[in-house]
């Protein structure tokens, strides 16, 4: 038996639908239901081990992908949102009936990440969202208690399943974040942005 990590890679990775273009987000409590409506495909789907990101109940890891915050909108139950931690970057927005976070919102317009929203596709009665690419902070999960020994299993699993274990967010967000700082500081002219 593999060693499971998370409910949506478990038993292989789905493909992303071709032309698939957004869909609904519903938490997990029985009666009035959070909703969130997505007008987009998401992004940079990736299994991530960081202990602030929300997981189903026994996964080791999440699965979060982007979306532009400007195609996101509540449209039930909005008032069973709460902001788990406001002084964190990504201010995540949770249902206070069952613990789930609908979406997470940067609202510092300065940092490299601003305009997209985190979420977590797995929450969509919609199928073809974009597949996860890669698993960031794989380290981290011990932090949240994984065994450390059992390290070289989950990223061999990882690999297994076609994805690549990083301990940071992948090479090309990684560089990203800093082609945008260096931006901001002027150590490189504006030119990468289209
Ligand atoms: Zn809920
Ligand atoms: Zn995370």
């Amino acid at each position: 038996m593999a060693i499971a990590l998370h409910p949506a890679v478990d038993h292989g990775i789905k493909p992303a639908a071709e032309g698939f273009a957004g869909g609904s987000l519903v938490c997990k409590c029985a009666s009035d239901p959070v909703e969130v409506v997505i007008k987009s495909q998401s992004a940079h789907n990736h299994m991530c081990g960081c202990t602030r990101c929300w997981k189903p109940a026994g996964a080791v890891f999440s699965v979060v992908a982007v979306v532009p915050r400007d195609s996101l909108s509540i449209t039930r139950n909005a008032h069973k949102l709460a902001i788990v931690d406001a002084g964190a970057t990504i201010q995540r927005h949770a249902c206070k009936g069952c613990g789930v976070h609908m979406y997470g919102r940067i609202e510092n317009t300065g940092h490299p990440f601003f305009g997209l929203d985190f979420v977590h596709t797995e929450l969509s009665p919609q199928q073809g969202w974009a597949a996860p690419g890669f698993a960031a902070f794989c380290s981290s999960v011990i932090e949240a208690g994984f065994d450390p020994d059992r390290m070289g299993e989950v990223r061999g699993r990882i690999r297994e399943l076609g994805l690549e274990p990083y301990d940071c967010l992948s090479p090309p967000l990684m560089d990203y974040i800093a082609t945008k700082l260096a931006e901001a500081s002027g150590k490189l002219r504006t030119m990468h942005v289209a």
